[in-house]
């Protein structure tokens, strides 16, 4: 999905890679910088560079799982591309040109990208978010309508790592590392069947799949009032999904586990 507001700073295509992932074009539109976040794999992302003309400058890994990371030799051999990820996780990442800690900020263009400390699903997982272009890159923390597995974290972890997001303005378009919505919207009405959100969601996202087309960007606005694991952080939603006296945290960690066991 390529995005076509004219206002926008940036011009942000999902590549679709693998069996379920995505790779993130994003072009600073000032400059026709390109940077790509993750590299399930290089020939989709090459194919889609070579339709638009467009040169890539940087990759950007959210973090070390080989369904993320797998294509990037073969494109920096092809595009001479630099790649960054995080300091904490260079050890099991591709050969870094600059290791990010969190609280940097790498530049694509004349756009700026601030680095997200969001462990979870792996410890040393990163975000991109693009503050001035209201636009996030969340790999495999924030997913659409879900979150990550926790392989390396608890859910606290998680659950500081998800409140981040929920602290960015409603336009943010979010553009996560997998194509779940589907699985995880089934998991979001077995909580709440009812709520006119997560109905109206599914039905957006079945519509969209059924033409062969991405379910993402979607802007946090939207996440906020279906993912049942950002409406932890809301009281009603808590009762509604569940759960009694709980803590935020509780209900995610509590959510989580409901999760994992759901197909
Ligand atoms: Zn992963
Ligand atoms: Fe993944």
């Amino acid at each position: 999905m390529t995005m076509t507001d004219p206002e926008a700073l940036l011009t942000v295509v999902a590549v679709p890679c693998l069996q379920d992932n995505y790779a993130w074009l994003v072009q600073d539109r000032a400059t026709g910088a390109v940077a790509v976040v993750d590299v399930p794999e290089a020939a989709p992302i090459l194919k889609a560079l070579a339709e638009r003309g467009w040169t890539l400058g940087q990759i950007l890994l959210t973090h070390h799982h080989d369904d993320h990371i797998a294509g990037v030799a073969e494109l920096v051999a092809a595009t001479g591309a630099k790649v960054f990820g995080a300091t904490a996780d260079a050890h099991r990442l591709p050969h870094l040109d600059q290791a990010l800690r969190p609280g940097d900020a790498v530049r694509v263009g004349a756009e700026r990208a601030v680095v997200l400390d969001v462990p979870g699903h792996t410890r040393g997982h990163i975000a991109f978010h693009f503050p001035e272009a209201h636009a996030a890159f969340t790999g495999d923390s924030l997913m659409a309508a879900g979150c990550g597995r926790l392989f390396e974290g608890t859910a606290a972890e998680m659950w500081a790592s998800l409140s981040q997001f929920l602290g960015l303005p409603d336009d943010t378009l979010i553009g996560s590392g997998h194509e779940y919505a589907q699985t995880n919207l089934r998991f979001a009405l077995s909580l709440t069947p009812d709520d006119p959100a997560v109905v109206a969601r599914a039905a957006d996202v079945a519509a969209l799949r059924a033409d062969g087309l991405p379910s993402l960007p979607v802007t946090l606005g939207e996440e906020r009032a279906t993912n049942p694991f950002l409406r932890a952080a809301d009281p009603d939603y808590r009762a509604a999904a569940g759960g009694g006296r709980e803590t935020a945290a509780e209900t995610f960690a509590r959510l989580r586990l409901l999760r994992d066991g759901f197909r």
